[in-house]
């Protein structure tokens, strides 16, 4: 799928359009992706506009591992401490869809590698 030019997730941090937000504070959000592809598939992304991961700067480096921090901690709080896998696709030859940085957590089921 082409990359959407409108920043549906900008929308999301604004509530301008509704999510199912299971965390949130001044650096990021996070929220059940709505076409889950997993029992568990939470999208985590930051407030800061960074559409993919290519763009991401030296400045960013505490937002990015404070992201991660939070997916460890959102990991335990979804019962998936026997697994769970962290995926960003970047551009869209990689299936990036929403020009925004997110990070999804997927976990509740056995994982193949490589992926698709
Ligand atoms: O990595 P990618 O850009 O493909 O991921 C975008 C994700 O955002 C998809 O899994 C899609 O289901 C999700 N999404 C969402 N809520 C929207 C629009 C897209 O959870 N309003």
């Amino acid at each position: 799928m082409a990359m959407m030019t409108d920043n549906l997730f900008l929308k999301i941090i604004n509530k301008q359009i509704p999510a199912k937000i299971v965390y949130e504070d001044d650096l990021c959000l996070a929220f059940h992706d709505i076409g889950p592809k997993a029992p568990v598939h939470v999208l985590i992304i930051p407030k800061k506009e960074i559409p993919t991961h290519a763009d991401i700067a030296e400045d960013d480096k505490l937002l990015l591992g404070h992201l991660h921090v939070v997916a460890a901690k959102l990991a335990t709080q979804l019962g998936l401490s026997d697994g769970y896998r962290l995926v960003i696709n970047c551009n869209e030859r990689a299936g990036q869809t929403v020009p925004h940085l997110h990070m999804h957590l997927l976990g509740g089921r056995d994982m193949t590698w490589p992926p698709g």
